[in-house]
């Protein structure tokens, strides 16, 4: 199914649909709130909200306002492929065509639980292809380490909560054969309910490498995956629009099947 008729089957099963409470049954909130405890890389300025205005103004109208600043990089965010392939696309840049579209969920607890360092292998991806059909072109793909039970605890996600200290990081991530497979089925987008594309201990951050090079676009600490079937929903992520963006907070939203 192109993700044109998956687009026109939602619209109409909107239109069949009586009230919100259809939708609401079926969409589910696949991002984390972003406030003091979002956790951001160790090294990124992490989310900064400041009252600019708050409470009755002179007139004595309530008048709120706040000032927000943080890293492109940290809570549910994109990931622009510019962010580490010279030349990407920036966050804005990506059609939001690619930002909508059918979700597979890649399932690797077990391997994530026998080991914190672990990489999703090509073998995972087609262990999951044969459960349930090849990975289609335009498909957003999940992976799920199950990783976002220990949020928003830095120490158990990250595996290390020392401020500005990355290089004592233990999460799952991609390996780069994984990625290659990825490019090769044509995906738009890959998600991880990890801090990162790459495990914790990568340095050559070779699956973001492998992936922007591709312009496949990334999501990063995306909450709730294990609510979502392994097939059969439409993701919609749609980051803050900015121009010349590496990356940028993210809503990620799922529609149930
Ligand atoms: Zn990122």
């Amino acid at each position: 199914m192109t993700k044109r008729t998956i687009l026109i089957c939602l619209s109409l099963a909107a239109c069949t649909s009586t009230p919100s409470e259809l939708c609401d049954d079926r969409l589910i909130d696949l991002t984390h709130p972003f406030d003091e405890n979002t956790i951001y890389w160790p090294t990124a300025k992490r989310f900064e909200l400041v009252h600019a205005a708050w409470g009755p103004n002179d007139q004595g109208l309530w008048y709120a306002s706040n000032d927000l600043s943080a890293s492109e990089h940290g809570g549910t965010h994109l990931d622009a492929p510019i962010h580490f392939a010279r030349g990407g696309r920036d966050t804005a840049s990506i059609p939001i065509g690619e930002l909508v579209g059918p979700a597979r969920v890649v399932d690797v607890r077990e391997a994530c639980e026998r080991d914190r360092d672990y990489r999703v292998t090509p073998a995972d991806i087609r262990a999951h292809e044969a459960s349930f059909g090849p990975i289609p072109e335009g498909a957003i793909v999940l992976i799920h380490t199950g990783w976002g039970r220990f949020w928003p605890d830095a120490k158990l996600y990250l595996g290390s909560d020392v401020p500005g200290d990355a290089s004592d990081l233990h999460f799952p991530g991609l390996s780069s054969g994984a990625a290659d497979l990825l490019v090769e089925r044509g995906v738009d987008v890959v998600g991880i309910d990890t801090a990162s594309l790459d495990h914790g201990q990568s340095t050559h951050f070779l699956a973001h490498r492998v992936l922007g090079a591709a312009n496949v676009a990334g999501l990063e600490n995306v909450a709730n995956v294990g609510r979502l079937p392994a097939s059969g929903a439409t993701l919609i992520a749609l980051p803050m629009k900015i121009a010349g963006g590496t990356g940028g907070p993210c809503r990620v939203v799922a529609l149930l099947p």
